[in-house]
């Protein structure tokens, strides 16, 4: 998949964030650690952004 870098880094640990265009819904666009751990959709008809961490960082931090 073509992929394009961002200034964003992920908050988690610290790379930049890559671009992905989603094929079925071309208006949203998801920009991702390429690690994984960290997501984000930007959504422009909803003028909204969604946010997502990996549920095994959280689940980590949350018992320990
Ligand atoms: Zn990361």
């Amino acid at each position: 998949m073509k992929s394009i870098r961002t200034r964003e880094q992920c908050p988690i640990c610290q790379k930049q964030l890559e671009i992905y265009h989603n094929e079925e819904n071309k208006k949203i666009v998801v920009k991702a650690c390429p690690t994984g751990h960290y997501r984000k959709e930007i959504h422009p008809l909803l003028e909204g952004t969604f946010e997502y961490y990996t549920p095994k960082e959280n689940e980590r931090r949350n018992r320990s």
